[in-house]
C-alpha cells in the first residue's frame, strides 16, 4: 500500500517466519486454531474489560462476541474477522513484530532438535503459523483507542502499517486476510474448514461462524420468495412432509417439479457451552481430552482429569488435567512461573496468571475454575484479596491430591489380580504412576517442602527405590507393610548413587538384620526428609547418623570394651580436635571397621556435599 509505515521484524520473528513460509511440514491445519485462540483471547480481554465499563462493548452487532470466517469468490483469500478488543497501531508494532516472551528463540531451538510444529501456540508465537498456508497476509483492526489500520507483511523480513483509506468499517475488533499459497488451496474448502473448526476448536467459549454455501431445492412457484424460503427446513421438507401431515405448509400437494439452488449462510460450528458447566456423565473421555487440547495447546492425551463442582460456602465448578509430560520449563522456572489455571468468574474469563489459585509446586496442573461465589469485581487485584480465593485454592489442591492419589490407587495391581505375581504386587508396580512419578516426583517432593498443611497426603505420593526393591517404586505405605512386627522406624540413606549406597558401611547392620533402607539420591531428597519427621507414626531414620539404633540394650560386655579401648578413642579425640564432635565405639558394624556418622541435628555428609555444590 502506498503511504504505509515499513518496519523490519525482530531479527528472530524473521528467522521463524522463513521457516513457516518454506515448510513442507505436513500438518499445517494448525494455523486455524492459532488464529482462532488468538481471536477468542481478544475477546475475553474485552469482556473483561466491560465488567466495569459496559459502553466499551458498543451496541446491537457490535456487542455481539463472534468469530465469523469466509473465503472470498475467487477463494483464494480466507478471512477471520474477531469482534475482540482489536489493536492499536503501537500494539500491532509491538505485538506482530517482536516477542515479548521469550518464546522464539526456545521455539526454533525445539524446531531445530526436530521439535513439532504443532506445539507453536505453547511459546507464545502462535499468530506466526499464519504463514503456514499464506504468502501475503493483512491484519486489520481496530481498537476502541485508536483509528483503524491495515498490517501487512509478504514475511521478506518487514511489515507494513498504514491507516485503512476505507474508514472503520469494522468499528472494533480484527480481520485477518488470508492470501492463500497456490499449493495451499485446500484451505479454500468449506468442507476443510468446517472439519477443522471442529476437530480444534470445538471448545472456542465464542460463537465460530462459517459463511457456507447450501444446496437447496425450491418448488418453481417459490423461485421469487425472499430469504426466508431458504431456511433450513427447506432441505428437509420432503421428510418432514411424511411426518407431520398435520402441518400447514405440508398440507399443499408435493407435485410441482423442484428446482435446486444454492444459498449462502452464516453456519454455527461450534457448541458454545462451556464444557464443564455440563455434569461429568455427560461428557465423553474424547470430549476430555479435546478440550485439553484446547487449553494446552497441544495434541497428547492428558495423563489423568478430575472434573468437579464445589459446594458450600464457595462454589465453583473446576476441570484440572495432569500433561502428559511436564511443561517445558516447569522446574527450571519454579519460582518465577506464572502460568495457572483459567480462571473463569460466572464464565467471564478473568485469568490464567493467577499464581494464586494453586502452589507453585502444582503448577504443572492444567485447567479451568469457574466461581459462582467471586465477585466480577473490577480488577484483577481487588479479586486477588478476596476472602473466598483462598478456600478455593485450598479445595483445589485437595481436589487435586486426590487425583493423583486416584492415579496411584486406580494403577495399583490388584494383590489377587490374574497374572499379576506376589512380587509385583508388593512392589506396587503401576506403569501410569510411575511415569507421572518420573515428570513430577520432584514437584511433590518439593511439595513436600512447602506445603505443611498437605504433608502427609503428598507423603502418599512418594516413591523410592530401597535396598530390597532397587528396580522398582516403592510406596511408604509398601515399605510399612513389609516392615518388620518389631521395626519402629523407617530407615533411609542419602548419598550420590544407588549403587554406592548399596554397599555403603552405613547399611551393614540394617542389611544384616534384613531391615528394608530407603535410597535417596535426588539433591532434594534429604532436605525434604528434614520436613518430614514421620509417616503413618513411624519415625524417619537417617542412617548415617549417629544415633541410629537397633534395639538391644547395652550390654555389659559393650560397656566393658568401650572401658578398654578408652585409650584409643581418647587418642583419636584428641587427634582430629574440633574436626570430630567426638570419637565412640559402637555396634552398628557388621564388617567395616569404623565410619564417618553425623550426629542427629548436624548436617549429613550427603547434604554437606549438596550444599557445597550450590555453594549455600
Ligand atoms: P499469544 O497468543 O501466545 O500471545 P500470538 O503469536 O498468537 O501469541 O499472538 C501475539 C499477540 O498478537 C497476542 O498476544 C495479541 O496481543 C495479538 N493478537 C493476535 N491476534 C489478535 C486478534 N485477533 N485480536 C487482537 N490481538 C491479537
Ligand atoms: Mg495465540
Amino acid at each position: 500500500r502506498q503511504n504505509a509505515e515499513k518496519f523490519e521484524f525482530q531479527a528472530e520473528v524473521s528467522r521463524l517466519m522463513d521457516i513457516l513460509i518454506n515448510s513442507l511440514y505436513s500438518n499445517k491445519d494448525i494455523f486455524l486454531r492459532e488464529l482462532i485462540s488468538n481471536a477468542a483471547d481478544a475477546m475475553d480481554k474485552l469482556r473483561f474489560l466491560s465488567l466495569s465499563d459496559r459502553s466499551i462493548l458498543g451496541k446491537g452487532e457490535q456487542a455481539k462476541l463472534e468469530v465469523k470466517i469466509s473465503l472470498d469468490n475467487d477463494k483464494k483469500v480466507l478471512k477471520i474477522r474477531d469482534r475482540g478488543i482489536g489493536m492499536t497501531k503501537q500494539e500491532l508494532v509491538s505485538n506482530l513484530g517482536t516477542i515479548a516472551k521469550s518464546g522464539t528463540s526456545a521455539f526454533l531451538e525445539q524446531m531445530q532438535k526436530g521439535g513439532d510444529i504443532n506445539l507453536i501456540g505453547q511459546f507464545g508465537v502462535g499468530f506466526y503459523s499464519v504463514f503456514l498456508v499464506a504468502d501475503y497476509v493483512e491484519v486489520i483492526t481496530k481498537n476502541n483507542d485508536d483509528k483503524q489500520y491495515i498490517w501487512e507483511s509478504d514475511a521478506g523480513g518487514n511489515f507494513a502499517i498504514s491507516e485503512d483509506p476505507t474508514g472503520e468499517q469494522l468499528g472494533r475488533g480484527t480481520q485477518i486476510n488470508i492470501h492463500l499459497k497456490e499449493e495451499t488451496q485446500e484451505y479454500a474448502e468449506e468442507g476443510k474448514l468446517k472439519e477443522l473448526v471442529t476437530r480444534y476448536s470445538e471448545f472456542i467459549e465464542f460463537p465460530i461462524y462459517l459463511y457456507s454455501s447450501k444446496e437447496v431445492e425450491v418448488e418453481a412457484a417459490e423461485e421469487e420468495a425472499d430469504e426466508a424460503a431458504a431456511d433450513e427446513d427447506v432441505s428437509d421438507a420432503e421428510d418432514v412432509a411424511d411426518e407431520a401431515e398435520d402441518e400447514e405448509e405440508t398440507e399443499e400437494e408435493p407435485a410441482k417439479p423442484a428446482k435446486k439452488e444454492t444459498v449462502w449462510e452464516w453456519e454455527l460450528l461450534n457448541d458454545a457451552k462451556p464444557i464443564w458447566l455440563r455434569s461429568p456423565s455427560d461428557v465423553s473421555e474424547e470430549e476430555y481430552t479435546k478440550f485439553y487440547h484446547a487449553i494446552s495447546k497441544s495434541t497428547d492425551t492428558p495423563m489423568t482429569y478430575s472434573h468437579f463442582k464445589a459446594e458450600g460456602d464457595v462454589e465453583f465448578r473446576s476441570l484440572l488435567f495432569v500433561p502428559p509430560t511436564a511443561p517445558p520449563g516447569f522446574l527450571d522456572n519454579y519460582y518465577t512461573n506464572k502460568a495457572g489455571l483459567r480462571l473463569y468468574v460466572r464464565r467471564v474469563f478473568i485469568s490464567d496468571e493467577y499464581e494464586d489459585l494453586m502452589p507453585r509446586y502444582l503448577g504443572f496442573v492444567k485447567g479451568v475454575v469457574d466461581s459462582d461465589t467471586l465477585p466480577l469485581s473490577v480488577s484483577r487485584e481487588t479479586l486477588q484479596q478476596h476472602a473466598s480465593l483462598k478456600t478455593i485454592k485450598k479445595k483445589l489442591v485437595r481436589k487435586a491430591l486426590d487425583m493423583l492419589r486416584k492415579l496411584a490407587e486406580d494403577d495399583k495391581p490388584e494383590e489377587e489380580a490374574e497374572g499379576v505375581t506376589e512380587s509385583d504386587a508388593a512392589a506396587g508396580s503401576s506403569q501410569k504412576y510411575d511415569t507421572f512419578w518420573g515428570q513430577y516426583g520432584k514437584a511433590i517432593k518439593l511439595g513436600v517442602i512447602e506445603d505443611g498443611a498437605n504433608r502427609q497426603r503428598l507423603a502418599r505420593l512418594l516413591r523410592f527405590h530401597t535396598s530390597k526393591y532397587p528396580d522398582t517404586w516403592t510406596s511408604l505405605e509398601d515399605y510399612v507393610s513389609r516392615m518388620q512386627e518389631d521395626q519402629k522406624q523407617i530407615y533411609y540413606l542419602a548419598g550420590d548413587k544407588e549403587a554406592e549406597l548399596a554397599k555403603s558401611p552405613f547399611l551393614e547392620q540394617l542389611l544384616e538384620k534384613d531391615l528394608e533402607v530407603i535410597f535417596l539420591t535426588d539433591a532434594v531428597d534429604e532436605y525434604m526428609m528434614s520436613n518430614l519427621p514421620e509417616y503413618d507414626e513411624k519415625k524417619f531414620q537417617n542412617a548415617a547418623k549417629d544415633d541410629l539404633k537397633l534395639g538391644g540394650k547395652k550390654g555389659k560386655k559393650e560397656k566393658r570394651v568401650r572401658e578398654a579401648f578408652k585409650g584409643l578413642t581418647a587418642w583419636w579425640k584428641g587427634l582430629l580436635g574440633a574436626e570430630a564432635e567426638q570419637v565412640k565405639l559402637s555396634t552398628r558394624l557388621a564388617t567395616s571397621p569404623c565410619i564417618v556418622s553425623t550426629s542427629k541435628y548436624g548436617y549429613s555428609a550427603n547434604m554437606e556435599r549438596i550444599m557445597r555444590a550450590q555453594a549455600l
